[in-house]
């Protein structure tokens, strides 16, 4: 895609770390090789997000896509790189650029419950910021949320209720409209249909497409779930260990995936046209990100894995019309490596 993407990581990295506790601190005092531990949760991360876009972020529990999102939403400063908003760097930005660039990004959780004050009625919830950035006035708040909740899918005459009153979906409708609100043109879902049942799931996700369409946004949408992604996205990028390892549009992705990694994720995928009930998981655990392996991270799970992986780290690198992959058999491709006759290393 041309032109300056709405948004857009560069070089981004989020590092968390974790002081010693007050015992460590005597055990290091005596000589224990005790030091702070550092997690990269999100490593030197690319990825521009352009106007209407679509873009899946996929990738097992704990491999930063929620970190990243966090940090693109600009709920959490990047500790390393930079975020741009329409070209121009996010955290330089001050006064109202900043309220705007704020507002136009948003940002819908997993657990609508966890998100929503169980003392606020529904009204309040999502008048509020309309109502305190000046885009409602009081006296026109309630005909502004209600024509919210109506886009939503919510009874307008269920305002004045709490959010304990409503099922999950309906919670998250709320969210949606909550979101909705401040006028965003970004919205960054974090898991949002992930707790639904699978019907409701059907439901949300299509509201998210109606209001697509309505309101012209863009999503950013963070899921484990391949198969929820492969319909609504434009464009797929997998993550792995606070690292992109592939992106393409999901036909190409899902036809033709170029990483281990994402054949392996898209193997794991319940087929209902065979019937198919033996998935095959990811092999191995996740590493822990407080000791990420050397060279490409995915090496200890890799059947491809040679002597090259694991002491250098694979770049991003185009191998197709709008696909790119982060694996050095795109340098060396060879048939065993592709057929994976290569011994694994352990
Ligand atoms: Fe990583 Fe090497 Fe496997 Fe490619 S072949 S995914 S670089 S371990």
């Amino acid at each position: 895609m041309m032109g300056t993407p709405l948004i857009e990581a560069k070089n981004v990295s989020r590092r968390f770390s974790r002081k010693l506790d007050y015992a460590e601190k005597i055990a290091r005092a005596f000589g224990a090789n005790l030091s702070e531990k550092t997690v990269h949760a999100v490593d030197e991360v690319n990825l521009a997000v352009h106007s209407g876009e679509v873009v899946g972020l996929v990738g097992e529990s704990g491999c930063g896509k929620s970190t990243l999102g966090r940090v693109m939403a600009g709920i959490m400063p990047a500790s390393g790189g930079e975020v741009r908003w329409k070209g121009r760097e996010l955290a330089g930005l001050k006064g109202p650029d900043k309220r705007q660039a704020r507002l136009a990004a948003q940002m819908i959780f997993q657990d609508p419950m966890s998100t929503l004050n169980p003392r606020k009625r529904v009204i309040d919830i999502i008048g509020e910021a309309p109502l305190v950035h000046g885009l409602v006035t009081r006296p026109a708040l309630r005909d502004y949320v209600a024509d919210l909740a109506q886009r939503v899918g919510l009874d307008p005459s269920y305002l004045d209720r709490y959010p304990h009153q409503f099922s999950g979906g309906q919670r998250q409708r709320i969210g949606i409209a909550r979101a909705l609100a401040v006028k965003p043109e970004l919205i960054v879902c974090d898991e949002s249909v992930a707790a639904l049942d699978v019907s409701i799931q059907a439901q949300i996700l299509n509201l998210f497409m109606d209001l697509r369409k309505e309101f012209g946004l863009t999503y950013l949408f963070i899921s484990h779930d391949l198969g929820v992604v492969k319909h609504i996205c434009d464009r797929v990028v997998v993550m792995y260990l606070g690292r992109i390892v592939e992106t393409g549009t999901p036909d190409e992705l899902f036809s033709n995936p170029k990483h281990p990694y994402t054949r392996a994720l898209i193997r794991e995928l319940p087929s209902i046209s065979d019937r198919r009930r033996d998935f095959t998981p990811v092999k191995g655990e996740i590493p822990s990100p407080l000791h990420p392996p050397s060279g490409c991270h995915f090496h200890p799970r890799c059947p491809h894995a040679f002597a090259r992986c694991q002491q250098e780290r694979p770049l991003l690198q185009e191998t197709g019309p709008g696909q790119a992959s982060a694996c050095h058999l795109n340098d060396e491709p060879s048939p065993a490596a592709r057929t994976g006759t290569f011994s694994t290393v352990s």
